[in-house]
């Protein structure tokens, strides 16, 4: 049997559905010991615990209802995370909402500041709480650190929103979480802390099949060169290399995940 990549506590937001909910699952087939698993959505939630309670008995589950647009409740969960499994091994902030489907004209203030909100301030929250767990906990040495924070950004935090997409905030949100990872992830290398971004292209989960039933992303995905979305487990398997020690040397990266979107 194949060594286990990781061990420790893993923390998620945006666990209960689409990318977080596989990142979960990744995880633990992964080696990882003990998760917590957060998401505004209760019954998605409970659900989500439930199954991978199933799927993996002896992994350790806290679930918490949490909105990443609430500091306290974040800070509260990472606490109580903390207080039960000792230490925050690997910090991965997922939670997002896609574009209004609107141009930039048509927008009102409040859907442009709802998006930055939580794509941007929202990972910015949970990794300021992330980071003040691991800055306290032992350095576990070269390959492991003291963490590692993944930061789940996007192919359009690389290139701009399409026309047809129609999601500026969106793609506004995302390159600044690739700008907010590159800095604090200069800010804490010497600590030990890697902070890296992934940049996924498009993946099928509830949030792009929502979209493209709206009809926001015609012909979208097939400008993809793979000719095809990702499963989101495929996302979740490239967020536990950049957990794992196997990325010891990534800091500051974008690990971009997008079937060759960006190269064309
Ligand atoms: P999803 O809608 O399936 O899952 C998002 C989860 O986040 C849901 O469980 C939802 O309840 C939760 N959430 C929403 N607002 C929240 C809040 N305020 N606080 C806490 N949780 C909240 O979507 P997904 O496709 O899995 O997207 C996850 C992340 O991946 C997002 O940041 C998204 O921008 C990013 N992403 C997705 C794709 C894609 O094609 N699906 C591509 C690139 C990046």
């Amino acid at each position: 049997m194949a060594a286990q990549l990781l061990k420790g506590t893993a923390y998620i937001t945006g666990a209960a559905s689409g990318i977080g909910k596989a990142t979960a699952y990744s995880l633990a087939r992964h080696g990882i010991q003990n998760l917590t698993i957060t998401d505004i959505s209760p019954s998605s939630l409970s659900s989500t615990a439930s199954e991978l309670q199933s799927a993996f008995p002896h992994l350790s589950i806290h679930s918490v209802v949490v909105d990443v647009g609430d500091a306290k409740a974040v800070d509260d969960s990472v606490s109580q995370t903390v207080d039960k499994f000792g230490r925050i091994d690997v910090g991965v902030n997922v939670a997002g909402i896609g574009g209004v489907g609107l141009a930039t004209h048509e927008l009102e203030e409040k859907d442009w500041g709802k998006v930055v909100d939580i794509n941007l301030n929202g990972v910015w929250r949970a990794m300021r709480a992330q980071v003040r767990v691991m800055l306290e906990q032992e350095n576990l040495g070269v390959r492991t650190g003291r963490g590692a924070i993944i930061n789940v950004a996007s192919m359009y935090g690389i290139v701009g929103c399409p026309k047809s997409v129609k999601a500026s905030p969106y793609a506004a949100s995302k390159h600044a979480v690739i700008g907010l990872t590159k800095s604090d992830a200069l800010q804490y290398a010497s600590q030990g802390i890697r902070i890296n971004a992934i940049s996924p292209g498009y993946v099928r989960t509830p949030l792009v099949l929502e979209a493209l039933a709206k009809g926001y992303m015609d012909n979208e995905v097939e400008k993809t060169p793979m000719g095809r979305m990702a499963e989101a487990e495929e996302i979740g398997d490239s967020i536990v290399y950049l957990a794992s020690p196997l990325a010891s040397f990534m800091c500051g990266g974008v690990l971009v995940v997008d079937g060759g979107y960006t190269a064309n």
